[in-house]
């Protein structure tokens, strides 16, 4: 047929929410097919039956959307919420396929490359435990190879239990030739004999998902490193049907910082959580993608468009990928503050309606908090002083280092009363108020930390805080004043 144009595909398993380790998996195939105007194809694995969530199917689509990740093939959600195919190679619910999967399996036993395995599991417990016994690593032993195939089919017919298993080689070796890591050897003898087909008649991942590849024309498998060990069971699947393997990359594995493995049960790593915590797609989006990758070196910030024209495979890194949060939290920031003005505002002002106040002062405060933001989410942590009167004042942070409270009150008392008296257009601007308030602290000859300092802590309520003058800008004139007087009040 015509495919000599790359075809990728995301193939999760609907167990859960969308994992930040699947995320990855997805950017770089979505990268990959983009930067080579190929297909991106959605997959979703669900033969599993035992681990399958109710839902998870339509989470993980809403996930991908959400990230601007778009398949041109396969599963998807409409507008609304319905499951949807498209496609020339549908059905691209794994399980719909299983009946071919079966036939394959078929095909292999007939080829002598598979065979029929009627080792119950209790079987299987007495064989692994004579092994451990035994000081040998726990294995399938193989004792059904030797079955005859009239034999096995028979016992089929009867109905008895059983499941389909590849029958691997004994001896040598198989050479995984990977984009990334390049050839890695596996020995045969290490290779349990896989069941492609489970007692319950379903294929298992590894011959279904190679079938898939194969039927579906995938010319390029790019996935995590945890599958790098099943690879060789791949490909004796592809060279019993005489099929061209694809291309196969597997990315680096994702890392907690202490450098242990990101766990999929590990909490809070689904892209819905990050979403939920405030994080905008198009920072988790950068901080993602670029674990285990990076276009130049220094540069940590790209748009979604030039991390697709700038991928490349092979310049993915070997060595597994440290999550650092931190650095995510940074990228996000870094968002927040360099987007345009209306699109943060369009943001962050939903956030501050439901904290009071009017529309006049929510913008005020929009622009205040916009370089110390780090999450959507934090919003009322870093303006809820902003909207109602400050409660549990601590007094003794109030005064100037060694200032006496006398000298405190008089200096509050005396910026009170210029504050009340200044015109109504220098409260229109942070720099009117900073030069009107400092020339009025030369005149009195006072030095600025005993004034600022109790100003400051007086409208903030907070040892550490944005300047008096933006404070003083956004409250307005007469919380203010209210705030410098609960100040003095306090002070004994
Ligand atoms: N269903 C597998 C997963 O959940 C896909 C592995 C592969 O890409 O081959 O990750």
């Amino acid at each position: 047929m015509h495919h000599m144009s790359v075809r990728v595909r995301m193939a999760p398993s609907p167990t859960g929410y969308l994992h930040i380790g699947n995320l990855r998996t997805a950017l770089y195939n979505e990268f990959f097919a983009r930067h080579h105007c190929g297909t991106l194809i959605l997959r979703i694995e669900d033969t599993d039956r035992a681990r399958y969530i109710e839902g998870a199917t339509e989470s993980l689509c809403r996930s991908l959307r959400a990230m601007h990740i778009l398949p041109d093939e396969g599963v998807w959600i409409n507008e609304a919420g319905q499951l949807i195919e498209r496609g020339d190679y549908a059905p691209y619910l794994q399980s719909k396929r299983a009946e071919r999967h079966r036939e394959y399996a078929q095909k292999l036993i007939a080829m002598g490359k598979a065979y029929v395995c009627f080792c119950s599991p209790a079987v299987l417990d007495k064989m692994r435990q004579e092994q451990q016994k035994a000081g040998m690593a726990p294995r399938y032993d193989g004792r059904c190879r030797l079955l005859h195939p009239e034999e096995s089919a028979a016992r089929v017919s009867a109905g008895e239990s059983h499941v389909i298993r590849l029958a691997f080689p004994r001896e040598g070796s198989v050479t995984v030739m990977d984009e990334i890591r390049g050839d890695v050897v596996f020995d045969w003898n290490e290779l349990d004999d896989q069941v492609i087909i489970k007692s319950d008649g379903m294929p298992t991942y590894h011959l279904a998902a190679t079938c898939d590849d194969h039927d579906m024309w995938i010319t390029h498998v790019i996935r995590g490193e945890e599958w790098l060990p099943s690879t060789p069971k791949h490909l004796f699947i592809y060279e019993a049907f005489g099929w061209k393997p694809p291309i196969f990359a597997h990315l680096p594995l994702l890392l907690n910082p202490d450098k242990t493995k990101l766990s999929k049960r590990q909490g809070d790593v689904s892209v819905e959580d990050f979403l939920a915590k405030g994080y905008l797609p198009e920072a988790l989006l950068n901080f993602v993608a670029l674990l285990g990758w990076n276009p130049s070196g220094d540069r940590e910030i790209y748009t979604h468009d030039e991390l697709r024209s700038a991928f490349e495979l092979e310049k993915v890194n070997k060595s597994g990928a440290v999550l650092n949060l931190e650095k995510l939290d940074w990228m996000n920031a870094e968002y927040l503050k360099s987007m345009d003005t209306d699109a943060y505002l369009d943001l962050v002002l939903p956030e501050l309606r439901k904290l009071g106040g009017d529309e006049a002062l929510q913008k005020r405060v929009a622009m205040l908090i916009r370089s110390r933001l780090i999450r959507l989410s934090d919003v009322p942590d870093v303006s809820g002083e902003y909207f109602h009167p400050l409660r549990n004042l601590n007094p003794s942070i109030i005064p100037w280092k060694g200032q006496q409270p006398a000298d405190v009150k008089e200096k509050l008392a005396a910026a009170r009363e210029e504050l009340a008296g200044l015109p109504d257009y220098l409260w229109a601007s942070t720099d009117d108020l900073e030069h009107h308030i400092k020339e009025w602290i030369t005149r009195r000859a006072w030095q600025n930390g005993p004034v600022l300092w109790p100003l400051r802590v007086a409208l903030s309520g907070r040892e550490k805080s944005p300047s008096p003058f933006e404070l003083l800008y956004v409250l307005g004139r007469e919380a203010s004043l209210a705030r410098i007087q609960a100040a003095i009040d306090s002070l004994q």
